[in-house]
């Protein structure tokens, strides 16, 4: 018999928002139920996102395929992501950069960091995972810089910083929006060293990015 995670990747599958073998392996891997609050494991394996507390959600199951997907993450690669939550997009990239490669997870509300640091030790991901409480709109510039950045809370405009701290052939994903709650998902490829190119990849609601280059508040 099916798990209920086995056919939720089913489903993203046959939605399109899986397709690459990758993704669908690591998602099968990383455990939702233990990236929640305790009261909604029931809920661990529907596409949606969920409340972890502090107005914060964690991101619907769909939105972490297309993250992981549009970044072309491979083996070995240096990642930045910008909040944390819970930690499970965390866990999921964690699993496709492998035990060469590193994540870095800027997290402002430091009891959310410290919960998901405790979820990635408890799952075996806190080997190539670092959670860091801060302003990831300013990036992490002790560690740039980076393959990959994407940021999972929605920005007024691109946070400069995180631009600066892409390495040449690099990308940065962020919901970028003229309101708190709905943005267009941007994709950014560095390609020299003044030069980007920019895209939009489709309509997105994350909750608001708040920091120095982001929302005021
Ligand atoms: N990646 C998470 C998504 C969590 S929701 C997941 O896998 O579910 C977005 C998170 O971004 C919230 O926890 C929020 O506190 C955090 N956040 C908002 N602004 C931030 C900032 N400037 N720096 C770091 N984290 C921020």
């Amino acid at each position: 018999m099916m798990s209920e995670r086995e056919k939720l990747i089913e489903k993203l599958s046959d939605y399109g928002y899986i397709k690459s073998e990758k993704v669908r392996k690591a998602m099968l891997r990383v455990p939702r139920e233990e990236f929640v609050q305790p009261d909604k494991k029931n809920y661990a394996y529907l596409d949606q996102p969920l409340s972890i507390g502090h107005g914060q959600t964690i991101s619907a199951p769909h939105m972490v395929a297309i993250i992981c997907e549009e970044l072309y993450l491979e083996e070995g690669m240096k990642v930045l992501e910008i909040g944390t939550g819970l930690g499970y997009n965390a866990a999921v990239v964690a699993e496709i950069i492998g035990e060469k490669g590193h994540l870095y997870s800027v997290e402002r509300i430091e009891s959310l960091a410290m919960a998901s640091e405790e979820n990635l030790n408890r799952t075996n991901h806190s080997k190539n995972v670092t959670v860091v409480v801060g302003d990831g709109t300013l990036g992490y510039e002790k560690e740039a810089p980076y393959d990959r950045i994407y940021v999972t809370a929605g920005a007024p405009d691109m946070p400069e910083p995180l631009k600066k701290q892409l390495k040449i052939g690099g990308k940065l994903l962020a919901p970028v929006g003229p309101s708190s709650y709905t943005q267009e998902l941007i994709l950014v490829s560095r390609t020299s060293k003044d030069e980007f190119t920019e895209k939009s990849l489709c309509g997105v609601a994350f909750v608001p990015l708040i920091g120095k280059h982001g929302w005021r508040r």
